[in-house]
């Protein structure tokens, strides 16, 4: 194996301290905290985890934490309504409705209703269309393509000025954003998706290759040019009959084992752009209070 492999665990541990730093001087500087609502619709067991561990990482870092649990016949008018008291509370500064909503609630619709001051997943049209034009200073970026971004500043500390960035998959909560964050890292981006012809062509012509697909060990090892920087977001679980009937496991987008042995840099799943998500959650809450202060 000769790629460098990018601890995501680490780097989130290192991005968390960072914002518990900056709440303990955001709290001192204000008399109270930054603070984060969590609503979660339903009761969609993996959603009901992850709104958990958020809590858990929000209380950590010392912010004001709620979770508002609405039932799963909730009607849209009435998650309006939590979502207009959320934007008028003085001491809640970030929102976050897990998604997916049951279906019959209308994500866009919802999202839209939030005061994008507080959009801390960054998935409101203002968040994308700053995004989109450049903004990105003026924005909350969406916390998985934050994330991604984070851990190739680590391999590239010099920065991506000029360097050929191919991201695939083009969806609103990874790959789209992900290519305006390269862009705007002064990449030369490419997005490929499932219409893509001669995708690994494509790859090969990447020196960080952005993998947003949601297929497993879909990425080859012959894909990847020598010493590039392989991003993997993919989460999937697998069979594992080599742990024991009925086991699982996870992989990424990537053919990890393969890629790593050409890449320069390699993230893992899991352990690599996972545990970044929940961070950059963590510090766009702190972002959107500082914001909110300053007025
Ligand atoms: P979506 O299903 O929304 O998007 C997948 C994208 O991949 C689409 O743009 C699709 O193209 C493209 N695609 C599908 N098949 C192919 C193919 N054969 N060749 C080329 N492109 C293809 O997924 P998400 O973006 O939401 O998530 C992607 C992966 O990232 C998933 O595994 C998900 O679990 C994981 N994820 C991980 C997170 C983390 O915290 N690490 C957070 C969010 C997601 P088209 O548009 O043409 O259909």
């Amino acid at each position: 194996m000769t790629a460098t492999i990018i601890d995501g665990k680490a780097v989130a541990r290192a991005a968390i301290e960072r914002v518990k730093a900056g709440s303990t001087a955001f709290t001192q500087a204000n008399g109270f905290p930054p603070g984060l609502a969590v609503v979660l619709v339903g009761e969609d067991p993996a959603s009901q985890v992850y709104v958990a561990s958020k809590g858990k990482m929000a209380k950590e870092c010392g912010f004001h934490s709620v979770q508002h649990t609405l039932p799963a016949d909730t009607g849209q008018d009435e998650l309006l309504a939590l979502i207009a008291k959320l934007n008028a509370d003085p001491a809640i500064h970030g929102i976050l409705v897990q998604l997916p909503l049951p279906k019959h609630l209308d994500e866009r619709t919802t999202i839209a209703a939030l005061d994008p001051a507080k959009d801390v997943d960054g998935l409101h049209d203002v968040s994308i269309g700053r995004l989109a034009s450049g903004q990105v200073e003026k924005t909350l970026v969406p916390c998985t393509p934050k994330g991604c971004m984070e851990l190739i500043d680590t391999a590239h500390p010099e920065g991506i000025s000029g360097f050929s960035a191919v991201v695939v998959g083009r969806s609103n909560l990874v790959g789209r954003p992900v290519a305006a964050l390269l862009q705007h890292a002064n990449a030369t981006v490419t997005i490929a998706h499932s219409r893509t012809r001669d995708l690994a062509q494509l790859c090969r012509s990447a020196d960080i290759l952005v993998a947003a697909i949601g297929r497993p060990e879909f990425i080859k090892g012959d894909w990847v040019k020598p010493g590039a920087t392989v991003i993997d977001v993919g989460i999937n679980r697998i069979d594992a009959p080599e742990k024991g009937e009925g086991k699982t496991r996870l992989v990424g987008d990537v053919d990890f084992n393969a890629a790593a042995v050409v890449a320069g840099a390699i993230t893992p799943v899991p352990g690599g752009v996972g545990p970044m998500t929940i961070a950059m959650l963590m510090a766009n809450t702190l972002r959107a209070a500082e914001q909110i202060v300053a007025g």
